[in-house]
């Protein structure tokens, strides 16, 4: 729960630690509450005396031995004295006798309503009485006054605060949806795009470029005998050989491609890497392949126990179609492995291209 402190007509809000808690609960007695009640034998002139002298005093509660009796707020009470011969006439009866002409229904309500609550309660009256003062009982018999405007503002600061707290959930759950998506689509250890990412972002360049009648490029690449470099030099090292290569080739691949081409860089599996190329010839795949090729022999990442190189290697192969809706992602990307098993069986470390 959170105060509501009222000064003046202008409420203030303890703000900062109020949006994480349940604000909608606070109840009416956390606002400023007017404690004026009279004796209702009392003459008129006791009250008017006291309204005069306090402007913010929104009415008087009445009481028939120490029980409430009714209420007249500032307004009527003004508006009965107003009247010809008003105060000759009202200030000199008692206030039992005022309320007989004066007094109307009121609402009372436990002082644990909620402000929300107590909002809906009040409007919910009949228009000639809409913006009376309501009685707030705090303890059995013991009352005060609600001003109908503090409530509302506070009402209003309840929605605007409610407002500002699902706005700030929505960011949140935004960032973490994103958040999420992102590491449903990475591969933990090379953070590369994982599997998963890799085929829906085929399926949907795969039509994307069927669309546009434009070329898809895939090249699937293998490092070369990585399981004697593992064997070599242990499983921790050949985890971070498989980062550095993966690294490198999405650097390389963000170098290459033209700004407005798309590309994908996914871990297939183990130690094979596929790369996504939209928008992209057969030749131009076949350059970038190259260069990603270069890229890793430039890593110098020793391998003593490779047979085609001092250092690691990779071997990779190229395939290109025109696609056609309907037509399988699955056929270019057991081509893209034929040549890539070519590249293999003909000495490693190179590029082939399907033709
Ligand atoms: P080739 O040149 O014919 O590709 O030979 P290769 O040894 O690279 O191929 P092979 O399929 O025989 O072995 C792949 C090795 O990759 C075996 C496996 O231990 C290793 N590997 C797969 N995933 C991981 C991984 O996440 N971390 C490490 N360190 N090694 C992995
Ligand atoms: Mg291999
Ligand atoms: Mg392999």
């Amino acid at each position: 729960m959170f105060n509501v402190y009222f000064s003046e007509l202008l409420v203030s809000i303890v703000t900062d630690n109020c949006l994480s808690q349940n604000f909608q609960e606070s109840t009416i007695q956390d606002l400023s509450l007017y404690n004026f009640q009279v004796d209702n034998n009392q003459v008129g002139e006791i009250a008017a005396l006291k309204l005069e002298a306090e402007p913010k005093l929104p009415g008087v509660i009445l009481t028939e031995e120490e029980k409430l009796s009714g209420m007249i707020s500032r307004q009527r009470f003004l508006e009965y004295l107003s009247r010809p011969f008003g105060r000759e006439l009202f200030l000199k009866i008692s206030l039992k006798t005022f309320y007989q002409f004066a007094g109307s229904d009121f609402l009372v309500l436990l002082g644990n309503t909620t402000i929300v609550e107590a909002s809906t309660r009040a409007l919910q009256r009949p228009n000639r009485i809409m913006y009376e003062p309501i009685v707030v009982e705090i303890e059995p018999n013991v009352y005060r006054l609600l001003d109908i405007h503090h409530l509302l503002i506070a009402q209003c600061q309840i929605y605007q605060l409610t407002n500002n707290l699902l706005h700030e959930l929505y960011r949140k759950l935004e960032r973490a949806n994103k958040e999420l998506e992102n590491q449903a689509s990475l591969d933990a250890l090379t953070q590369v795009a994982n599997r998963r990412k890799l085929n829906l972002y085929l399926a949907q360049q795969w039509v994307k470029m069927s669309k546009e009648q434009n070329y898809i490029s895939i090249v699937m690449a293998d490092i070369d005998f990585f399981k004697r470099y593992n064997d070599t030099y242990g499983h921790q090292a050949g985890d971070k050989c498989l980062q550095k290569v993966a690294l490198a080739i999405d650097k390389t691949v963000q170098m290459t491609t033209r700004t407005n081409n798309e590309s994908l860089v996914a871990r297939y599996g183990g130690e094979e890497f596929a790369i996504v190329l939209s928008n992209t010839t057969s030749t131009d795949a076949t350059f970038i392949a190259e260069k990603i090729r270069s890229q890793i022999k430039l890593l110098n990442i020793a391998h003593k126990t490779s047979c085609c190189s001092e250092t690691v290697t990779l071997s990779l192969g190229v395939a290109t179609t025109l696609p056609k809706l309907g037509s399988s992602v699955e056929k270019l990307i057991a081509q893209a492995d034929r040549v890539l098993y070519q590249a293999k069986s003909t000495g490693r470390d190179r590029v082939i291209c399907s033709l």
